[in-house]
């Protein structure tokens, strides 16, 4: 490993990186591993570059295994002139995240999470998680070879598991407060040497800078004015503004957008501290919404997200179901199908735009953050439309004028 520490969020104490810390143990908030202030993007075919390899400066590895990686990353990011105009605004991009190899971003950040593993000499690792995390390191944990603990909450739907279980995992439900699971499987981890790739641990944070590298190659260094995160636990939106600070640090970029966190209106807590002008984020009751991917009560990044925020200018926005759906259906009319989380930033960016936040001469980015086949149930909500028709009627109907 490079010579860096890992930093603690809020009191800014310093671990060793060589150790795992998840957590601060003094004020329990994240810590992140110390920013980049020297350093350039790899040249070369990213055909046959992992993302560990292209960012190599930005990464503490001395050594990256190749072997550990499924070709994440260098994902599309997709414009539409014709929703940019429908919602006034100039530019709208999507950087489109179900091309990873398990169809969400987390791979990002469990390639770089195991890589961080492999490199103190763990061989076992594990997650908690109910979606797209688990399906992530259990595919990661395969190809790595490494022993691998996914841990799900016990009233889990069926066809949530075996999406899981095909990787072949030790898949252990558990019965319990599963909100008392993240922090109960960081002790197991100590206990039983497992490195556990969790929500907004340093390394996975780290992995979700490449969407920011990647952006900005993409946009040829010309920042977007927004970038638009669905959040859940707080990791994914905080790894991306790191990604462009370190770029601007290193004088790749002369600015950083301002990001824009997008919760559901079922399920808020950054939201709720935010405009109740709060330090602290507290757990949402009974949550519920659609989005089952960014359904968090009580997100362990939210404080710190929280503070970024205020930091940086961006702001927080919530969407509703109905909008969410609605934004669903109009980002498959442009033909990107992504899980109903994936849509909430879109959903967001026309909540934005009828309260004049936007101008006409701003660019948006919005993360979509996996793909829609991850949630088939969904299409219950949506009127589809199928036709039937005999085959001596087809001519018949097709020029009918449907
Ligand atoms: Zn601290």
């Amino acid at each position: 490993m490079k010579k860096r520490n890992l930093i603690c969020t809020k009191c800014k104490k310093t671990f060793p990186i060589e150790q795992v810390y998840p957590r601060c143990d003094i004020c329990n908030e994240p810590l992140e591993v110390e920013k980049v202030v020297t350093g350039r993007i790899n040249e070369g075919n990213v055909l046959s570059q992992t993302i560990l390899e292209r960012y190599a400066d930005f990464f503490p590895f001395t050594k990256i295994d190749k072997a550990i990686s499924l070709r994440e990353g260098f994902t599309s990011l997709v414009g539409s002139l014709r929703l940019a105009s429908e919602l006034g605004i100039k530019n709208i991009f999507f950087k489109n995240e179900s091309q990873n190899p398990t169809w969400s971003f987390k791979d990002r950040g469990t390639v770089t999470g195991i890589q961080h593993a492999i490199s103190l000499g763990y061989k076992k690792i594990g997650t908690v998680s109910t979606g797209n995390m688990a399906v992530s390191v259990a595919a990661y944990g395969a190809k790595a070879g490494c022993e691998t603990f996914i841990l799900v909450s016990a009233n889990l739907p069926l066809g949530k598991f075996n999406p899981i279980a095909i990787y072949a995992p030790i898949l252990i439900k558990v019965d319990g407060d599963y909100s008392q699971l993240f922090f109960k499987s960081l002790e197991i981890g100590k206990q039983h040497d497992i490195y556990f790739i969790n929500a907004d641990v340093p390394f996975r944070v780290e992995g979700s800078k490449t969407i920011a590298f990647e952006i900005c190659e993409q946009m040829h260094f010309e920042v977007p004015d927004y970038v638009v995160v669905p959040t859940s636990a707080g990791g994914n939106i905080r790894g991306i503004l790191k990604g462009f600070e370190e770029l601007r640090l290193c004088g790749l970029i002369d600015k950083v957008p301002k990001m824009i966190c997008a919760e559901a209106s079922g399920c808020a807590p950054i939201y709720d501290a935010y405009i109740s002008n709060a330090e602290v984020v507290s757990r949402v009751e009974n949550p519920h919404t659609i989005a089952h991917a960014i359904e968090n009560p009580y997100p362990p990044s939210g404080n710190e997200v929280l503070r970024r925020i205020r930091e940086t200018g961006g702001t927080i926005v919530t969407v509703t179901d109905e909008e969410i759906l609605q934004a669903q259906k109009q980002l498959a009319q442009i033909g990107i199908f992504g899980q109903p989380a994936s849509a909430v930033p879109l959903a967001a960016v026309k909540k934005l735009g009828e309260k004049n936040f936007l101008d006409e001469n701003d660019t948006v980015v919005c993360i979509v953050t996996g793909g829609g086949l991850k949630d088939t149930a969904v299409f219950k909500n949506h009127e589809l439309r199928i036709l039937n028709c005999r085959l001596e009627d087809l001519s018949k109907l097709i020029g009918s004028g449907l």
